[in-house]
């Protein structure tokens, strides 16, 4: 039997090679990469002929003059495109069986659920240029640490932990005759059954306890549950304000769950920041969430609802006919909504939802179905990259990263850099191409070079 010492060391050896088998350095103390035109994660325009000096696993200089750094290491861009690391801001890694939500009430266990999540992370997520998810439901706050400890090769995550939900809504994956909430997704603290006050303080509370980093609750039906119509209200607003409560004595914030109008207002009333999905609202909504500016954001799932809800044919092969009927419906609000978000200039994030076998292969797709559905490019990516990094520094105390900015290329940013053979502001296509993914750059760790 290995010691324990001897298994860290294994780990450790295991943490430096990538799953292509080249070798990840060790942060250089510098690395200059020269000749890049840069999009910073927000601007549209690229800062071109530029140089970036990073340090350990920060950014410290990008300037179109000559950098001076003895002893670095330098990698000759070649007039390659430099983005930010792409961060998807909906993810579930701990759903990533072939039955999705419904994992825990078949045969899956938590050590086989982990075990997925570890290898969905690493080659879907971090070996194609995602250096950075949010976690919005799921019981990741153990995948979540093991990667910052760097046990786990994965991007950087952001928890939600376990989501809340009332009895019957789309966080109850338990039996339909089940008497109490006794499931093993409940047991494992997947979700939560909440059901009054007192029981949204204790499951926040227990949430933080194990290392969340904010809140998510269901706030109206689900496509993918059982039952609860698209149409019925989820939390009370008493739930949700209890959340809100919690989450802001802990410096963050909290995220819902919601479809329709009512939920999204009952939201907005509670001091809510971050709206998921909302598909089938109104365009007055949509004018009232501009007007609150970066105090809120809309993250939007644009392949999930475009494309895979687009028809009855394309809905996951594990939802029931309900569920697919749920899914269409969906699919046609989106269209009306994502188009009223850009011309009303809404805070926008993105956020694949896509997870299980089939769906993590397409997860960049979502930047390209931004495009598709009427945003630029540069819209595109600003909504994976700059715009995500700043909603993440919402967790206040609770950012698990809190020294310096992400989703952008600039001084005080942390490193985790991309380089791209052409440029995806002419032609956003070009991010599916692996070929033309060169460099990715994670915390000032190389995990792919191809230059
Ligand atoms: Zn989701």
């Amino acid at each position: 039997m290995k010691s324990i010492k001897a298994v860290a060391a294994s780990l450790l050896a295991l943490a430096l090679v990538s799953p292509t088998g080249a070798l990840a350095e060790d942060p250089p103390k510098l690395t200059l990469i020269t000749n890049v035109n840069i999009f910073d994660g927000f601007n549209a325009e690229r800062i071109e002929n530029a140089n970036v000096l990073i340090e350990g696993n920060v950014i410290k200089a990008v300037s179109t003059d000559p950098i001076a750094a003895d002893g670095a290491t330098v990698i000759d861009g070649a007039g390659r495109t430099m983005t930010p690391g792409l961060i998807d801001m909906h993810q579930h890694i701990t759903f990533n069986t072939p039955e999705g939500t419904n994992t825990f009430k078949l045969e899956w266990d938590f050590g086989g659920a982990g075990a997925l999540a570890g290898q969905a992370i690493r080659d879907h997520m971090l070996m194609k240029g995602i250096t950075t998810i949010r976690d919005i439901a799921g019981n990741s706050r153990g995948i979540a640490n093991a990667v910052k400890r760097n046990l786990l090769i994965g991007p950087r995550i952001y928890t939600s932990g376990g989501v809340l939900s009332h009895t019957g809504g789309h966080g109850d994956w338990g039996a339909k005759n089940a008497a109490e909430p006794s499931d093993y997704g409940v047991l494992i603290q997947q979700t939560y059954i909440v059901d009054g006050r007192e029981d949204v303080i204790r499951a926040s509370r227990r949430n933080y306890r194990g290392g969340a980093h904010f809140t998510k609750i269901m706030a109206g039906g689900g496509v993918s549950s059982e039952f609860d119509p698209l149409e019925i209200l989820g939390a009370t607003k008493e739930e949700i304000e209890a959340a809100v409560e919690i989450a802001t004595d802990y410096g963050t914030y909290v995220a819902i769950h919601a479809y329709h109008d009512k939920s999204y207002q009952r939201s907005l009333d509670a001091g809510v920041r971050s709206f998921e999905h909302g598909f089938l609202i109104s365009e007055d909504t949509v004018k009232q969430m501009a007007a609150k500016g970066e105090e809120i954001v809309w993250s939007f799932q644009c392949h999930m609802s475009v494309n895979s809800f687009g028809s009855y044919e394309t809905m996951p092969a594990f939802f029931t006919h309900e569920q697919k009927l749920k899914g269409v419906a969906a699919g046609e609000g989106v269209r009306n909504v994502s188009k009223w978000m850009k011309e009303h200039g809404t805070f926008i994030t993105g956020g694949s939802d896509m997870f299980g076998p089939g769906l993590l292969e397409i997860i960049k797709e979502d930047i390209t179905c931004n495009v598709e559905a009427g945003f630029t490019p540069a819209e595109a990516l600003k909504h994976w990259t700059g715009n995500a990094g700043k909603v993440l520094k919402w967790s206040g105390p609770l950012d698990p990263y809190p020294t310096y900015a992400l989703g952008t290329i600039a001084p005080d940013s942390y490193a985790d850099i991309l380089l791209w053979d052409g440029n995806p502001l002419d032609n956003i296509k070009l991010i599916l191409d692996e070929g033309k993914l060169n460099l990715i750059m994670k915390d000032g760790v190389i995990y792919k070079n191809t230059l």
